[in-house]
């Protein structure tokens, strides 16, 4: 049975080698997209490169099209196998000095990096319920650990700006969570790091390329029975 897999935000970067490694393993892949025309255009990539892939319209801080692409995968698969909530933003601002803005950025941050996982998760369990074994990999970061940022012999020591941090850590509780609700069904829930790496979101600065980073992606969502669940 071909396995059907959505990663969101995988119109470039990490999301679209994740979607590439999974095609590349025979899968069904559902590009995952906010934007129509970025997205169409990565589909369109990996079909070219011979991979089952579609675009799905998918912003994951609007509901609307969460429900449009459930919809979607309900009619033409009736189950998903991987979600890979990889969709995120970074916003470098926001130290913890006072600041006017600092909530609205942390609101804002959270919207794509945490509540968007949420929305999306939920949407999709009954559909991830129907397969026989789905994995879930929400797409974290070592900026997420509280012992890495508040260790002084840590390189991330250096870090102060509060939402992005912030959002990766509230993503581990929620895979943490997620994994322990679900740990009587054959569903596994990981959070990846996938390291620092090339893409657009750090301007092209990080030292991994968008394949190594996809993976670990990719490791998480083909978890054999007895691997873990719940685990950064
Ligand atoms: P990119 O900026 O290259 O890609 C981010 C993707 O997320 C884009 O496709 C973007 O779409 C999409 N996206 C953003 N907001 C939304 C939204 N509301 N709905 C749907 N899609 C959205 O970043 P990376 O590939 O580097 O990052 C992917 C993930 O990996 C993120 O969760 C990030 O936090 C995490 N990560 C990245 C690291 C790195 O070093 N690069 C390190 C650790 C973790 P659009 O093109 O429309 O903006």
């Amino acid at each position: 049975m071909t396995q059907i897999a959505l990663i969101t935000g995988a119109n470039k970067g990490i999301g679209l080698a994740t979607a590439r490694a999974l095609g590349l393993l025979g899968m069904t892949v559902l590009v995952g997209a906010r934007d129509e025309s970025r997205g169409q255009a990565a589909a369109k990539e990996l079909a070219g490169e011979g991979l089952d892939a579609r675009f799905v319209r998918l912003d994951v801080t609007d509901q609307s099209t969460i429900e449009a692409a459930v919809d979607l995968v309900t009619a033409e698969f009736g189950r998903l196998d991987i979600l890979v909530n990889n969709a995120g933003i970074l916003r470098a601002d926001g130290t913890a000095e006072p600041s006017a803005t600092i909530v609205a950025t942390i609101h804002e941050v959270f919207e794509t990096n945490v509540y968007g996982v949420v929305a999306v998760t939920n949407a999709f369990l009954p559909l991830l319920r129907q397969a026989p074994a789905a994995r879930i990999v929400n797409v974290s970061s070592e900026v997420g650990s509280i012992t890495s940022l508040t260790d002084p012999a840590s390189p991330l020591y250096v870090l102060t700006s509060v939402p992005y941090p912030a959002s990766k850590a509230a993503l581990n509780m929620i895979t943490a969570m997620y994994a322990k609700e679900l740990r009587d069904t054959p569903i596994k829930v990981n959070a990846a790091n996938p390291g620092y790496t090339r893409t657009d979101f750090n301007q092209n600065s990080g030292f991994r390329t968008p394949e190594q980073a996809a993976a670990v992606n990719v490791e998480l969502a083909t978890l054999p029975a007895d691997g873990p669940s719940g685990v950064l």
